[in-house]
């Protein structure tokens, strides 16, 4: 049977490991249902980068006794930019987009993802974004715990090359000055600290697509989620 757009709205959960393109395949699918999508991955982010500009984070470390006691002042909120035609995040009303991507964020953001009171904010957060069917949400959790009754999980994963050069090319793109050895280190060890943290590890879950996307491009994808999409019905 073929999808149609008058079919009953559905949640979709992406899952998988760092730099794997979850946001832009996420991104697409949710173009092509008229879906929501949220990047829970920017709320980890935005999280660290407060932990960042308050003093949380000191040579590398976090101190997650003084983050948790300043959660209850942190605001996330995400706001459509019509001239991206996409969402932007906001950090205390502030458009923080850029700032959450830059290497500073990604090395301390999994120990900050690993504190059990930010992720029962984000994750209270993401429950209240997403009550409404329609949505497309990425990240580490998403099937196992955010939204585990969700029709459709996919879960992604590519090889570390391709991933580091993503990557690369990403950061690059927006004049960052690093190197794809320290991209690989910072995905290895974000991969690592995911997947051992104590509360929602980064698991795929048991009912969840396995999309290894290292020899495809998004149109491609795209095409093999048409397909997963067909045999819901
Ligand atoms: O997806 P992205 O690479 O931007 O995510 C950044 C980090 O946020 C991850 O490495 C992980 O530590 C954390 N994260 C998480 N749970 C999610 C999404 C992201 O722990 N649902």
């Amino acid at each position: 049977m073929e999808w149609r757009p008058d079919m009953p709205d559905i949640t979709i959960a992406i899952d998988g490991f760092s730099s794997c393109g979850k946001s832009t395949f996420a991104r697409e699918i949710a173009a092509y249902m008229g879906y929501r999508f949220i990047d829970t991955g920017a709320m980890y982010r935005a999280v660290t980068l407060f932990a960042m500009r308050r003093g949380a984070v000191g040579m590398g470390r976090v101190d997650a006794a003084a983050l948790v006691a300043m959660l209850d002042e942190m605001e996330i909120d995400f706001r459509f930019n019509p001239s991206r035609g996409a969402s932007d995040i906001y950090l205390c009303g502030e458009m923080v987009e850029g700032a959450i991507r830059t290497i500073e964020v990604s090395n301390c953001v999994s120990e900050v993802s690993s504190i059990p009171e930010v992720r029962t904010k984000l994750v209270a957060l993401q429950q209240q974004m997403g009550r409404k069917s329609g949505v497309v949400m990425d990240g580490r959790d998403i099937g196992t715990v955010v939204f585990p009754h969700a029709e459709l999980k996919i879960f992604m994963t590519a090889e570390m090359s391709v991933r580091v050069e993503r990557r690369y090319l990403e950061l690059r793109g927006r004049g960052e000055e690093v190197s794809r050895e320290q991209i690989e280190r910072n995905i290895r060890e974000r991969d690592i600290a995911d997947q051992r943290r104590a509360v929602s590890p980064l698991r795929r879950a048991d009912d969840a697509l396995l999309l290894d996307n290292s020899c495809m491009t998004l149109a491609r994808q795209m095409e093999w989620f048409r397909e997963r999409l067909c045999e819901l019905k």
